[in-house]
This record gives structure tokens, C-alpha cells and sequence, in this order.
């Protein structure tokens, strides 16, 4: 496994959108596995291939301390492969989220409360997870990686305006 280095905002990466995973192959495994020392490296709870220059649809999450039953989705830092939301809650929840992509920058954003995520693991088997509170903000910003879309985007109109000079 190697620690990959981190692409920082505004690099042009960032904005592309991701490629599916055709075949899960070794070296798309690597890559995960890769993924998952750098983030846990970086003290990170999630972690998309963009951010490392691989312009493809995996993301890594963190497992997160049970707070709840509902939350016990994770156990050890996973690899999901062409991730996609196929369930969300209405509700809605606003929390502090942060990014290795914007060292030291934390912002308040709206998220749902609960997601359900189709995936692939890192044997090419398919999977789905419930994920709820914390889980479910890092699928959320990990997918939204995948697309370009980044947390800067998702801040309300009055924290825009707030944050101009
Ligand atoms: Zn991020």
C-alpha cells in the first residue's frame, strides 16, 4: 500500500467528473486500498479518487463510533465502487463538515439525514448500506466528489453572502 498525495483546492481535478469502474481489477483494489492508508494517514473519515488524481467512481469511508444503533453501518474503512444514492430522506440535517481537499476549512451544511448507497466492494460483489447521521454526510460528500461538486457549492445563499469580502 502507498500514501497518495492529496489534490488541494482549486485544483482543476476537483471539478472534473468521475468515470464508472467497468472491472473491478487489481489495480482498481490497489487503488482503494491505496485510499484507504492515505486517508486514515490524513486523520480523514472519508476520502474520493479525484482527491488523489484518479478521475474514477471510488470513494473510501471511515467507520464511525456507533452514537446509535442506526449508525453501526460500518465497521472498518471500506471501498465502495460506483457508489450511488438510491434512497434519501426528506429530513434534512445541518452539521460542521470538513474536506482534505480544504485543510483547515470547516463549514456548516445541509445534508440528508439518511441515505441508502449501491456499490460495489473491492471484490466486484454488489452491495448496499443504511446509513444514517455522520455515514450519511460522508456518502453524501464522497459521491458528490465524484461529480465535481464540492462542500463550497452546497453553503445557503446567506452563507455565500456572508463569506464575500
Ligand atoms: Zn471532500
Amino acid at each position: 500500500m502507498a500514501i497518495l498525495k492529496i489534490k488541494k483546492y482549486p485544483d482543476p481535478i476537483l471539478r472534473k467528473k468521475c468515470q464508472e469502474v467497468k472491472e473491478v481489477t487489481e489495480e482498481i483494489k490497489n487503488l482503494g486500498w491505496d485510499m484507504v492508508e492515505t486517508m486514515t494517514e490524513n486523520q480523514g473519515i472519508g476520502l474520493s479518487a479525484p482527491q488523489v488524481g484518479e478521475l474514477k467512481r471510488i470513494i473510501v469511508v471511515h467507520p464511525i463510533k456507533e452514537r446509535s444503533p442506526k449508525e453501526k453501518t460500518l465497521r472498518s474503512p471500506q471501498i465502495f465502487i460506483n457508489p450511488k444514492i438510491t434512497e434519501k430522506s426528506k429530513e434534512t440535517e445541518i452539521d460542521e463538515e470538513g474536506c482534505l481537499s480544504f485543510p483547515g476549512l470547516f463549514l456548516k451544511i445541509k445534508r440528508r439525514k439518511a441515505v441508502k448507497i449501491a456499490a460495489l466492494n473491492e471484490r466486484g460483489e454488489k452491495i448496499q448500506v443504511r446509513a444514517e447521521g455522520l455515514p450519511a454526510r460522508i456518502f453524501q460528500h464522497e459521491i458528490d466528489h465524484l461529480d465535481g461538486i464540492l462542500f463550497i457549492d452546497r453553503l445557503s445563499f446567506w452563507q455565500k453572502f456572508k463569506l464575500k469580502p
